[in-house]
């Protein structure tokens, strides 16, 4: 007998962007004036029309179990969308509604994982990555990638960093927390490796509406027959419909993953919020003006917040083309003292932010990139500005 805990529990660390954007919140709700770029949830309020389909659905009664991996609706809804927007074809019984993409990821990992397989991670990588495929019995294998490869990693990278244990990779286009897409032709070199090396794509395309450059989200599993059957891929409401906290994920799989996923579900959460699948099926299903509403907000708070930080000394950024994150190269203040401490972490630069500028970023060490930081404008410009102003105004202390 004894009282030791789950290793794999303790081998987990916590979310920090979800501590910070907790912190920033607790700060705010004592009064204090803080600006948020931690968080990665849009400032919108969810629109009117799938709130009220929500408020429908509990006058309805529709507040009872559903089908554990989601309702037969809310499954066409989603095929329809990924027919339309993604060109992939997907049948209802191959599709896994969850609590939200973090569940989606814990559903595909739990299902495709055995003991001491490996996954790739290219990295700057989202950090929740790495936790879900240990938590689901996996090993991680980091493929880093630089600045002047915009972030990206090559097929040939991926291709090195092949063993006989690799079972998946994780795409995650447009990338949190970089930004950057992949191309078309980037996915179908990534795509050959899968199926010479025979492994699983996971392709998290949580952000796929939130692109705003000249370069269009592809999904990778769209390249045929061979790459669609290895590929799970996974979206969810949150970010392009303002939905956070609604927490509805999907996956699109083959019908066997679909049905392990299914029976995984099944036993540890039953199924997504009733309530909140109807909202799903109207922002799916309903008009969709507000979702380029919000893309044309978040577009004029990219290109403002890029020029901004090109101004800005010791910092340096790529111009994000999707999601709404920009990633900062931070490594020249590394060098620095701040009121005469040396700066040697990027949690330092986080710490002071917060403390002494009232700003919250997310510093990139449990991203895979210790320096660099994350600044989400998911808020309105004039936080954007706000916020802005202050990182200026402690960049010019620095000696
Ligand atoms: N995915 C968002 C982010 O990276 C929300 C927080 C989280 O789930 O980590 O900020």
């Amino acid at each position: 007998m004894s009282l030791t805990l789950s290793k794999k529990a303790q081998a987990v660390k916590p979310s920090s962007t979800l501590a910070i954007t907790a912190k920033a919140k607790e700060l705010k709700a004592q009064g204090k004036d803080v600006v948020g770029f931690g968080a990665g949830e849009p400032d919108f309020n969810t629109p009117d029309n799938i709130c009220e389909a929500a408020v429908k659905a509990i006058h309805d009664g529709f507040t009872k179990y559903t089908p554990a991996s989601g309702t037969n609706e809310l499954k066409e809804a989603i095929c329809k969308k990924l027919e339309s927007f993604n060109h992939l074809h997907y049948e209802p019984n191959q599709i896994v509604i969850s609590n939200g993409g973090k569940h989606s990821l814990t559903n595909i990992f739990s299902a495709i994982l055995n003991p001491g397989d490996e996954v790739i991670i290219p990295g700057p990588y989202w950090l929740s990555y790495p936790e879900i495929v240990k938590l689901a019995g996996g090993t991680p294998v980091f493929v880093m990638s630089t600045k002047e490869d915009n972030y990206k990693v090559t097929a040939d990278q991926i291709r090195k960093a092949c063993t006989d244990k690799t079972k998946a990779l994780v795409i995650n286009t447009p990338s949190n927390p970089t930004g950057m897409l992949y191309s078309e032709e980037e996915l179908r070199a990534i795509a050959q490796v899968a199926i010479e090396k025979d492994f699983y794509v996971v392709a998290d395309e949580m952000y796929e509406y939130l692109t705003y450059g000249s370069e269009k989200h592809v999904s990778i599993a769209s390249f045929g027959e061979d790459i669609y059957k290895r590929t799970i891929t996974c979206s969810g409401l949150s970010k392009s419909y303002a939905m956070t906290g609604w927490r509805i994920g999907y996956t699109a799989s083959s019908v066997e993953i679909a049905k392990l996923m299914g029976s995984v579900q099944s036993h540890q959460t039953s199924n997504p919020n009733s309530i909140a699948q109807k909202a799903a099926l109207e922002a799916l299903t309903g008009p969709q003006d507000t979702v380029e509403t919000m893309k044309a907000e978040f577009n004029k708070r990219r290109k403002y917040m890029y020029e901004r930080i090109q101004q800005m000394p010791y910092i340096s950024a790529l111009e994000p083309q999707g999601a709404f994150y920009v990633f900062v190269d931070v490594s020249e203040v590394l060098s620095k003292s701040y009121k005469g401490q040396k700066i040697e972490e990027v949690a330092q630069i986080g710490e002071i932010l917060i403390n002494e500028y009232n700003v919250a970023v997310v510093p990139c060490g449990d991203f895979g990139y210790p320096d660099h930081i994350r600044l989400s404008y998911a808020i309105s410009i004039e936080q954007i500005e706000k916020g802005l102003d202050r990182i200026e105004a402690f960049l010019k202390e620095l000696q």
